[in-house]
C-alpha cells in the first residue's frame, strides 16, 4: 500500500519564496543569498523564485507587440533583458566556468523569446499557449542565477524548472495544479537533492500539463508556486519574502501609516489577498488548506523584522477588522430602470452573460425595490461586457423595460476585512466615518461570512476612504514586535535561528 511521504528529515522542511523586487538586481540577490545561508543550517530549504522585477511586464508587452506586427520594439525589450540579465550576472558570479555556463543558458532561453515571437508577428495572433512560453522566461532565467550566486557563496544549489514539478491543467494563464501528480513529482525530484543537503532553486510561476506543455499559474503566481511544493513535499513553514514588513493593514503605498498584521488566519489572509492585497497571490492558501501550513511573509530588505503570521486558526484574539484593501482597475455596470421588475429572470441573464464573456464579478449589489443591478468587474472586461449585456437585453431596452445599462469606469472597491463582524458595530461605523468626511457610497456588499465589507467609491475618493476608515478602526496601532536591527553576535545563522525562536514567542 502506497503511504503517504511524510517529512522525515531531522531538520525542519522550510520553502522560501522571493519575489520579483527580491531579485531585481545583484545587491538584493546578495540579501537572498545571506538570508539563505542563514536558514541553510538549521533547515531543509526549497527556494522558489520569481521574475527579475518588471520581467513578466516586459515580456507580456513583446509579446503583445509582437501580434500587432512591431518587430523593432519586442526585439528592443529583448535586448533590454539580455543587458540587465548579464549585469547582474557578471556582478554575482566571479567563477568564469560558472559565468560563461549560465550566460550561455540564458542566450538560448532570450533565443527562445525571440523566435517565439517571431512566429508570433508572423501569425499576428498571440495564443494562449504562446504567451505562457513568452512570459515564463523571466522565472527561467532568474532560477539559475539565484543558483549560480548561493553555489558562489558556498551552499550547494540546483535550478529546477516547475515544469520538472507542478503538473497542472491545461488553462493557460489561470492553471490549477493537479496535486496528486504534482507531489509525486516532487517528491521524486527534490527529496533526493534535500538529502544531499542541496538547495533546489525552482521557477515560480510556472507549471506543465500532463503533456509537458508549459502553463503559468496567473500574475504574481509564484506564491501559488510555494504554497504548492510546501504542500507536496509536506513541508513545516512557508515563507514569502517580499518588498515589505508582511502583510499590513492596508497597501503601504496607498496608506503611508500602514501597520504588519503580526498574525491573521488563513481565511482572512486569503479574504484580502482576494480583494487585492497584492503582497499574496489569493490562491496561495488554496493548496495548504487541508495540511494547514503555517505561513509568514517577511522582509527581505529588513529580515530582522517578524513580519506576517499565516495560521488556519489565526491568533486567539482573532475578532474586529484586521485590513483594509483596494482594487481601482475596476468599472461599475448599471443594468436599470423601473421597468425592470417585469423582466424575466433578469438576475440570471445578466450573469449568464458575464459568464458568457468570462467577467469575474467583483461586487454585486441590487436594491431591494429591484430598479437597479450594480455589478463592478475587472476594467478590462468591462466594455466587452456591457456589449454583452445591451445585446442580451436588447428587445428590452427596445421596449423601455430596461431604460439603461451603463459603464462608469472611474471606481474602485475599498473592502474592509475582518473576522466576527456581525454585530460588532462595524458598518455603522465605516459608513458613520466616511458620511462625517464627505466620501460619497456608491455600491454596497456584505459577504454572508461577516468576514468583509465591500463598498464602490469613485476613484478620486479611494485614498481617502481607504485614509478615514483606517483611522476609524485605529489600525495604525497594530505595530508588530521588530527583532534589533543589528544581528547578534554569531553570524547570519545564528541571526535567522533567533528570528524563528522570536516568531514562535510572539504567537
Ligand atoms: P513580490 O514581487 O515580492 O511578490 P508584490 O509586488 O507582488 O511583491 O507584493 C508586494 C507589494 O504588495 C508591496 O510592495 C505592497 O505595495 C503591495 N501590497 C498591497 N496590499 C498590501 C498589504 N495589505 N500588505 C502588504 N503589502 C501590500
Ligand atoms: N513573475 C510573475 C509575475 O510578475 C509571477 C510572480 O512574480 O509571482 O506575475
Ligand atoms: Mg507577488
Amino acid at each position: 500500500m502506497n503511504q503517504p511521504p511524510v517529512n522525515t528529515m531531522s531538520k525542519p522542511l522550510r520553502i522560501m519564496k522571493f519575489g520579483g523586487t527580491s531579485v531585481g538586481d545583484a545587491s538584493s540577490i546578495q540579501k537572498v543569498v545571506e538570508i539563505i545561508r542563514g536558514a541553510a543550517p538549521d533547515s531543509g530549504l526549497v527556494v522558489v523564485v520569481s521574475a527579475m522585477s518588471g520581467v513578466t511586464n516586459q515580456l507580456i508587452e513583446a509579446a503583445t507587440q509582437a501580434e500587432a506586427g512591431d518587430c523593432t520594439t519586442f526585439a528592443r525589450i529583448f535586448d533590454e533583458l539580455r543587458r540587465r540579465h548579464d549585469a547582474v550576472l557578471k556582478a554575482l558570479i566571479l567563477s568564469a566556468d560558472q559565468r560563461s555556463r549560465i550566460a550561455h543558458e540564458m542566450d538560448k532561453l532570450l533565443r527562445e523569446g525571440e523566435r517565439l515571437c517571431q512566429d508570433t508577428m508572423r501569425l499576428r495572433e498571440l495564443t494562449a499557449r504562446a504567451l505562457d512560453s513568452i512570459s515564463s522566461l523571466g522565472e527561467r532565467l532568474s532560477a539559475p542565477i539565484v543558483a549560480a550566486a548561493l553555489a558562489e557563496c558556498g551552499v550547494a544549489s540546483e535550478a529546477i524548472e516547475a515544469t520538472e514539478l507542478i503538473q497542472t491543467d491545461s488553462c493557460h494563464g489561470a492553471a490549477d495544479p493537479r496535486m496528486d501528480v504534482t507531489r509525486r513529482l516532487c517528491q521524486a525530484r527534490l527529496r533526493p537533492l534535500l538529502g544531499k543537503d542541496v538547495v533546489p532553486v525552482v521557477t515560480g510561476f510556472i507549471g506543465a500539463t500532463a503533456e509537458g506543455v508549459l502553463t503559468t499559474l496567473g500574475r504574481g503566481g509564484s506564491d501559488y508556486s510555494a504554497s504548492i511544493v510546501g504542500a507536496a513535499l509536506d513541508a513545516d513553514e512557508i515563507l514569502i519574502w517580499t518588498d515589505v514588513d508582511g502583510m499590513m493593514t492596508a497597501d503601504p503605498r496607498l496608506v503611508p501609516g500602514a501597520s504588519t498584521i503580526p498574525a491573521i488566519s488563513y481565511r482572512q489572509a486569503a479574504e484580502l489577498a482576494r480583494f487585492g492585497a497584492k503582497v499574496l497571490h489569493p490562491k496561495t492558501l488554496r493548496a495548504v488548506a487541508q495540511c494547514g501550513i503555517p505561513l509568514q511573509i517577511r522582509n527581505t530588505f529588513a529580515p530582522e523584522h517578524l513580519g506576517t503570521k499565516i495560521t488556519p486558526g489565526g491568533p486567539a484574539n482573532g475578532g474586529g477588522v484586521k485590513g483594509l484593501t483596494a482594487i481601482s482597475d475596476v468599472a461599475l455596470i448599471t443594468v436599470g430602470g423601473p421597468g425592470i421588475v417585469g423582466v424575466p429572470d433578469v438576475l440570471g441573464r445578466t450573469f449568464a452573460t458575464t459568464a458568457a464573456v468570462r467577467a469575474n464579478v467583483l461586487l454585486i449589489s441590487q436594491s431591494s425595490s429591484q430598479n437597479d443591478i450594480c455589478l463592478v468587474v475587472s476594467t478590462a472586461l468591462a466594455k466587452p461586457t456591457v456589449e454583452a449585456l445591451r445585446h442580451e437585453f436588447a428587445q428590452d431596452l427596445a421596449h423601455e423595460k430596461v431604460e439603461h445599462i451603463t459603464l462608469d469606469p472611474t471606481v474602485a472597491i475599498v473592502t474592509v476585512v475582518g473576522q466576527n463582524m456581525r454585530g460588532s458595530g462595524i458598518v455603522g461605523r465605516t459608513f458613520g466615518a466616511l458620511g462625517r468626511e464627505g466620501v460619497n457610497i456608491i455600491a454596497i456588499a456584505q459577504g454572508s461570512s461577516e468576514c468583509n465589507l465591500s463598498f464602490v467609491v469613485s476613484r478620486d475618493n479611494m485614498k481617502a476612504a481607504l485614509a478615514i476608515t483606517h483611522r476609524e478602526f485605529q489600525l495604525d496601532a497594530l505595530n508588530s514586535p521588530a527583532l534589533p536591527a543589528v544581528a547578534p553576535s554569531g553570524g547570519p545563522s545564528a541571526w535567522y535561528a533567533e528570528s524563528l525562536r522570536a516568531r514562535v514567542d510572539a504567537d
